[in-house]
C-alpha cells in the first residue's frame, strides 16, 4: 500500500512574531511530502487567527486554542483530518498539548526540551509507547549530515576509544535584562512558570547534551554543575558549566551560557578518541574536522561523494551537491524527513529502515529532561558528583 497523498500537518504556536514556528514551517515543506492544512498558532485567538491569513489557511481549520483544533479535527474524514501535530509553544504547554493530541489518535512532533519535568516526561513515555503513534522530537542538530558523519565515525571505531567531550553552547543575547524589555522570547525563557526549573541550560544545554550522546552512542553517568545567574532579578540561570562523566570512563565539560557577550549560536563539539579527534561547529557545520597524532588536519566537506560512502545517513541527509552550504532549514527538514517516512510507513503498516528511524524521539526527549534535574540537584549538592538521575 502506498500513501498517494501529502502528510497533512497542524501547528500548535508559530504566530505572529513567534521564532520556531517558522522555522518547522519552512521546514516541514522544504522536500514536498507535507503540507500544514490547521493551526491554533498564538495563545491569544485573534493573532492566531491572523496567522492563518497570513498563511492563507482555510479559515475554519485555524482555531482559538488547541483543545478545539483536536475537538473540530477528528470531525473530519481520515486523509483530511491532519496527520500530526508540530508543537512550537514555550516548555510549559509541550506535554498538555502532546498528551491530548496522543490520546485523540494524532502522531506528534514536539520542541525540546519535551516537557516541563521529568514526571511529565515519563508520563509522556509511557503514552507514546502505549499509544504506538509517532514521536518526534525537534533536537535539530542531529539533523546535520556532517553530525551524522561524527556519529558515523566515531561509531564506527575510526577515533578508537572515546576519552574526552568538550561540548560548549554559548550564545550572549540575553546579556542584559532582555526580558524587562517585553521581548517575546526572553520573557517566557526567563519566567520559572513557562520554562521549567532550569533557563539557559534547559534551553541549550539539553542540545549539547543530546549532541554529544547522539554522536557518542556513551550516556552521561555523572555531573559536577554549576548554574549561575549573572543578571541582576533573573529567577533561572543564564550561564552554566558542567564536568561530565561518560559510561566508557570518558570524561566531558559541557558549557552553556546566554550572557556570553558576542555569541551567537556558538554550539561546537570536540570528541577525543585513542587514535583520533575530530570537531563541529555549528556555525560552519559544512566540515568535520578530524585531527590524527602526526598529520595535517582532514578536512571533510558536506556534499562530496565520501561522505555518503562513509556515512549513509549523511549522504540521505544531503540535498545540495558540495560547495552549496546548507544549514538551519535543512538540519530541521532533515528531522521532518526521517519523521515523515516514519509516519508514512507506519500509515501503509510497513517496517521503516534503521536509517529512516534515525530521528531524536521520546527516549531523548526523557534523557534531556533528566540532565536537566541532575544539573539542578548538582548545582545545590555539596558534594562533587551527582548521578545521572534513573529513567
Ligand atoms: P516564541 O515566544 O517565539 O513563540 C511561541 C509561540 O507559541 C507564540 O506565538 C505564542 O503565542 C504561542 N503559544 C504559547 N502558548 C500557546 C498555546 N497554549 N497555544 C497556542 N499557541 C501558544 O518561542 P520560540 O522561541 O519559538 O520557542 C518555542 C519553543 O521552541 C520552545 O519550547 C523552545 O525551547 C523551542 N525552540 C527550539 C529551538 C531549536 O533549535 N530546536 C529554537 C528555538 C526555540
Amino acid at each position: 500500500m502506498k500513501l498517494n497523498r501529502k502528510l497533512k500537518m497542524g501547528m500548535v504556536g508559530g504566530g505572529p512574531g513567534a521564532f520556531i514556528g517558522e522555522v518547522h514551517r519552512k521546514a516541514s515543506r522544504l522536500d514536498g511530502g507535507i503540507e500544514l492544512v490547521a493551526g491554533a498558532f498564538d495563545i491569544n485567538p485573534r493573532k492566531s487567527r491572523q496567522m492563518g491569513r497570513e498563511l492563507g489557511l482555510n479559515p475554519r481549520r485555524v482555531y482559538r486554542n488547541y483543545e478545539e483544533m483536536i475537538e473540530r479535527e477528528l470531525k473530519l474524514p481520515d486523509g483530511e483530518r491532519i496527520d500530526f501535530v508540530s508543537v512550537t509553544t514555550p516548555n510549559n504547554w509541550h506535554f498538555p498539548i502532546a498528551r491530548d493530541f496522543l490520546n485523540a489518535g494524532f502522531h506528534v512532533m514536539c520542541e525540546k526540551p519535551m516537557t516541563f519535568n521529568v514526571k511529565e516526561a515519563k508520563d509522556l513515555r509511557k503514552l507514546v509507547k502505549k499509544s504506538r503513534r509517532v514521536f518526534g522530537l525537534m533536537h535539530n542538530y542531529t539533523g546535520y549530515p556532517m553530525v551524522k558523519l561524527a556519529r558515523d565515525l566515531v561509531r564506527g571505531g575510526e577515533l578508537g576509544k572515546v576519552r574526552k567531550i568538550v561540548v560548549q553552547y554559548p550564545q550572549g543575547w540575553l546579556a542584559t535584562p532582555l526580558e524587562r524589555t517585553g521581548q517575546m522570547q526572553a520573557a517566557w525563557r526567563t519566567d520559572p512558570k513557562q520554562s521549567g526549573g532550569a533557563g539557559c541550560m534547559g534551553d541549550i544545554g539539553t542540545h549539547a547534551e543530546n549532541l554529544s550522546e547522539y554522536i557518542t552512542g556513551l550516556k552521561i553517568t555523572h555531573i559536577c554543575a554549576d548554574l549561575t545567574i549573572f543578571v541582576k532579578g533573573r529567577r533561572l540561570d543564564d550561564d552554566g558549566n558542567c564536568l561530565l562523566r561518560f559510561n566508557n570512563g570518558a570524561r566531558g565539560i559541557l558549557h552553556a551560557s546566554q550572557i556570553s557577550i558576542g555569541e551567537e549560536n556558538n554550539l561546537a563539539i570536540w570528541v577525543y578518541g585513542e587514535d583520533k579527534s575530530l570537531e563541529w561547529h555549528q556555525e560552519h557545520p559544512n566540515y568535520l574536522y578530524v585531527k590524527v597524532p602526526d598529520g595535517p588536519v582532514q578536512v571533510w566537506r558536506r556534499g562530496n561523494d565520501y561522505v555518503g560512502a562513509k556515512s549513509p545517513a549523511a549522504g540521505r541527509a544531503t540535498r545540495l551537491p558540495s560547495g552549496h552550504p546548507e544549514a538551519f532549514f535543512e538540519a530541521f527538514a532533515n528531522v521532518y524527513c526521517n519523521f515523515a517516512d516514519t509516519l508514512r510507513a507506519r500509515l501503509t503498516r510497513k517496517k521503516p529502515d534503521k536509517l529512516v528511524l534515525d530521528f531524536p524521539n521520546v527516549d531523548d526527549g526523557l534523557r534531556g529532561m533528566l540532565f536537566i534535574e541532575t544539573v539542578l540537584a548538582g548545582t545545590k549538592s555539596r558534594q562533587k558528583w551527582t548521578a545521572f538521575k534513573k529513567a
